[in-house]
């Protein structure tokens, strides 16, 4: 098997254990090219060749991993995800074990889920056009805050710093959001408006219930909560609940579709996967990519779609090694 590896050189969790992975991958004979991000090569530029390779591996935290997934959506090749940056959601979603020697056992098993994209556009404050694709969530409002209050220290903090944001903001603005869904017109007042093609944040919570990223759909979410302690509600349930299929999410509504128009009575701040924008929006639009990208998954993913009797000779295989 022929590996490509591009790794993004991240300083958080596992930032070394990406060339341990390479060495497990080396040792069953495998032929393995390891290509850093850098001065040297660009997301482009690493990808340029994707599909002269049997598999792809993206190594990164979210930033890195959702650009490379954007650079690689629609080629044929399978591709791995692999979590080595300080915040790895979009890898916790797919539910596949972390462990570098477990997922070179998948990449060689090579079962795969045809995975969405979403792709969002938006006009900036200079009515410049923007379009930009994501793999976890995206959306305006009190969300889009928090990320622009904790951006500065959100690589050495993670999450906590948007915890710590959400604290020193107790009253976002309530806004009034016109959202047409596949040709349906929804109005809902709320703090924040998003679309999600997957809803697991930090804790492996679900933000809504049954968001997954192979069904082809959207998930647009609307926080209803009139002020940031409201959002205490849902966060609770989500650890009682981290799944919301049995106590579902108070404050908290959501919608599915392939296509969605957003528009917010006054102007918002904005959030791609994370990245806060330096403009604010009145709106955006959104649709999904369906089966946009093959990625990986082990027996133990939600998203595995083989028989139990294939997990577990698939797990007795894992226990074997020394
Ligand atoms: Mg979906």
């Amino acid at each position: 098997m022929r590996t490509l590896i591009v790794h993004a050189g991240a300083t958080g969790y596992a930032s070394d254990a990406v060339f341990q992975f390479q060495r497990y991958l080396l040792d069953a004979g495998d032929e393995c090219l390891l290509r850093q991000l850098g001065e040297t090569w660009d997301d482009d530029e690493a990808l340029g060749d994707a599909e002269d390779f049997d598999l792809v591996v993206l190594s990164g935290g979210d930033y890195e991993v959702s650009r490379l997934l954007a650079a690689i959506s629609g080629r044929d090749v399978p591709v791995c995800v692999f979590p080595s940056g300080p915040v790895n959601l979009f890898f916790a979603s797919l539910g596949c074990a972390a462990e570098p020697f477990a997922l070179a056992h998948a990449c060689r098993e090579g079962r795969t889920v045809a995975a969405d994209l979403g792709e969002i556009s938006w006009y900036g404050a200079d009515g410049r056009y923007e379009r930009r694709s994501f793999s976890l969530m995206a959306g305006t409002g009190f969300d889009a805050e928090l990320m622009r209050a904790g951006a500065s220290n959100r690589h050495a903090m993670g999450q906590i710093a948007y915890f710590m944001a959400a604290l020193s903001n107790p009253q976002p603005p309530v806004v009034h959001f016109s959202i047409e869904l596949d040709g349906q017109l929804i109005e809902r007042e709320g703090i924040a408006c998003l679309v999600a093609n997957t809803a697991m944040i930090q804790g492996d919570i679900e933000i809504v219930p049954n968001c997954r990223l192979d069904d082809g759909l959207l998930d647009v979410i609307v926080l209803e909560t009139p002020d940031a302690v409201g959002l205490l509600k849902p966060v609770f349930f989500g650890f009682l609940d981290p799944s919301g299929k049995n106590l579902g999410r108070p404050e908290i509504e959501s919608f599915q579709g392939r296509r969605v128009r957003v528009r917010a009575a006054e102007q918002v701040p904005m959030q791609v996967d994370g990245e806060p924008l330096d403009d604010e929006v009145y709106g955006f639009e959104a649709r999904i990519t369906p089966s946009a990208v093959n990625l990986i998954v082990d027996t133990l993913s939600p998203y595995f779609s083989g028989t139990e009797a294939e997990s577990e000779a698939d797990r007795a295989s894992l226990l074997r090694h020394p």
